[in-house]
C-alpha cells in the first residue's frame, strides 16, 4: 500500500497563494481566503476550529447545511458500485430515478431531462436546444431575446443571454446578438416587449423566474412572467426558465415556476440540485422539443455531451436532497425562514440606511443605502463582508446589496442572531 506523505504543516492560506487562482477575485488586492478544514450544518470551521454561519448556502448551492449525512450516505453507497459510465450507448440506475423525481415534481408537460454538469451548461444547453429545435425544423428562428439585469452564467453562451455589464465587457464583441429588453413595468414597455418576440427570427425568450440573482437579487412578480410568457406562446418563441437559483424551495415553492400560471417549455436546474454536494446541471424540457429532435436522419440528434454527464454519484445525491427537500421537516423551515424573513422585513424597512427592501421565500434583501450609487463595486461592501465575517457569519453583499439565503437546516435563533448583527451594523456603518 502506498504512503501518503501529508503536506507539512503550513497554512493553507500561504499553500494557496503559490499555487491557487479564485473565481471573481481579484488576486493582487483580495484579502486570504480563510482556509476551511470542516463543516457541518450551517456552520464552517477554519483551521483554528472558528465557525462561520453560511448564511450564503455556498455560493447558494448547501440547502440542507453541510456534509448532512443522508447525502454522505447517497454518495458513499453509490461509490461502492459504479462510480461513473459513459452515458451515451449506456444508462443507470441514479440517472432514471432522479429523472423519475424530477418530472414528477417539475410542471406538468416537462418529459424529459437532458443532464449537464452546473448551471451555465444546463442553460448552454437550453440554447442550444432552442437554436437546433429551429434548425431541425428547417425554419430560420436564431435569435435569443432575454432581461436586462440576467445573469445566466460564465460560459459564452450563458454570457451572450447575461445582461451587458461588467462581467462580459471583455468578450461582448465575440458573444452572439441577442435583444435584451426591460422587465416591462407599464403597458408600453409590455408592448416593447411583444414587437420584439413578433419579430420573425426570434427563437426563444430566456429569463430567471421571480428573482434576478446576480444582477442584484432583484424581484418581480408572478404576473408579469405569466403575461411574457402568454405573449411568446402566441408567436410560436420557446420559453427557457433559468431556476439554476431559483430551484429547490428557494422561492417557497419546489420551483418558481410553480408561482406561475403558464409554464416554459424548458427548465435549467443546478445549484440546490444535489444539496451542495456535487457538480450536475439538469435542463428539462417538453415533448414538443424533444421531438424535434427525432429522426432517421442522424444529424438531427441534440450535438452535445459532457465526460461527466449524468455522473452517478452526483445523481444519487440529487435523489437524496429530493428525498430531504420533500420531508415535512423541510417544509417546514422553508415556511419559518420565510415567516422570520417577513418579520425581520417589518422591523428594518424603515431604518434609513435600508433601501427597497424585498423577500420572497428563503431569500431576503435590500440595498445598502451609502450615497454612492447601487453597484457591485460599490465600496462598503468590503466592509460589512468583513464585519459579518468577524462576527461569525459569511454573508457576501453583491455590491451594496446585502442578502440572506440561508440553507434549511438554520434554526430560528441562528436566524435571530444573524438579523440582529445586522441591526448593529445598520446602525455602525
Ligand atoms: N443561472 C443563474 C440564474 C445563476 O444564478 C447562476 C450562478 N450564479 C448560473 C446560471 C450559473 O451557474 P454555475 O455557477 O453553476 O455555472
Amino acid at each position: 500500500m502506498i504512503q501518503l506523505q501529508s503536506p507539512p504543516r503550513k497554512s493553507l492560506a500561504n499553500r494557496d497563494a503559490a499555487v491557487i487562482w479564485h473565481p471573481f477575485t481579484q488576486m493582487k488586492t483580495a484579502a486570504d481566503p480563510i482556509g476551511i478544514a470542516r463543516a457541518s450544518g450551517l456552520y464552517l470551521y477554519d483551521e483554528d476550529g472558528k465557525a462561520y454561519m453560511d448564511a450564503i448556502s455556498s455560493w447558494w448551492v448547501n440547502i440542507h447545511g453541510h456534509c448532512h449525512p443522508h447525502l454522505i450516505q447517497a454518495i458513499t453507497s453509490q461509490i461502492q458500485r459504479l462510480e461513473h459510465v459513459i452515458f451515451a450507448g449506456f444508462t443507470h440506475e441514479p440517472a432514471i430515478q432522479l429523472a423519475e423525481k424530477l418530472l414528477a415534481l417539475l410542471p406538468p408537460g416537462q418529459s424529459r431531462i437532458f443532464y449537464s454538469d452546473n448551471g451555465s451548461t444546463a442553460v448552454e444547453v437550453a440554447i442550444k436546444m432552442a437554436l437546433q429545435f429551429w434548425y431541425n425544423k428547417g425554419i430560420a428562428r436564431k435569435k435569443v431575446v432575454a432581461l436586462t439585469h440576467s445573469y445566466h452564467g460564465d460560459t459564452f453562451g450563458s454570457m451572450a443571454v447575461s445582461s451587458p455589464g461588467i462581467f462580459t465587457a471583455p468578450y461582448r464583441d465575440l458573444l452572439f446578438s441577442v435583444d435584451f429588453i426591460e422587465l416591462p413595468v407599464s403597458e408600453a414597455q409590455v408592448n416593447e416587449f411583444e414587437r420584439v418576440v413578433q419579430q420573425p427570427d426570434i427563437a426563444a425568450f430566456i429569463f430567471e423566474p421571480l428573482i434576478q440573482g446576480s444582477g442584484g437579487m432583484k424581484m418581480h412578480s408572478p404576473s408579469i412572467i405569466d403575461r411574457l410568457i402568454r405573449i411568446c406562446r402566441d408567436n410560436n418563441v420557446l420559453i427557457i426558465a433559468d431556476e439554476v437559483m431559483t430551484g429547490f424551495g428557494r422561492t417557497g415553492k419546489t420551483f418558481a415556476v410553480d408561482h406561475l400560471e403558464h409554464k416554459p417549455d424548458m427548465i435549467c436546474l443546478s445549484k440546490g440540485l444535489t444539496g451542495g454536494t456535487m457538480p450536475l446541471g439538469v435542463t428539462s424540457c417538453n415533448s414538443h422539443i424533444y421531438e424535434a429532435f427525432l429522426s432517421d436522419e442522424r444529424q438531427k440528434m441534440f450535438f452535445h455531451g459532457h465526460s461527466y454527464t449524468a455522473n452517478p454519484l452526483a445523481c444519487a445525491a440529487g435523489v437524496a436532497s429530493l428525498e430531504l427537500l420533500l420531508a415535512a421537516e423541510t417544509q417546514a423551515a422553508i415556511t419559518m425562514i420565510g415567516a422570520h424573513h417577513a418579520r425581520f422585513f417589518s422591523e428594518i424597512r424603515e431604518h434609513p440606511r435600508v433601501g427597497g427592501i424585498r423577500k420572497q421565500g428563503t431569500i431576503l434583501a435590500f440595498e445598502w443605502a451609502t450615497g454612492q450609487d447601487t453597484s457591485y463595486f460599490n465600496t462598503i461592501r468590503d466592509t460589512l463582508y468583513d464585519f459579518f465575517l468577524s462576527k461569525g457569519i459569511l454573508l457576501r453583499p453583491l455590491g451594496n446589496v446585502l442578502y440572506i439565503m440561508p440553507p434549511y437546516c438554520i434554526t430560528s435563533q441562528e436566524l435571530d442572531y444573524i438579523y440582529s448583527t445586522i441591526k448593529t451594523a445598520l446602525d455602525l456603518f
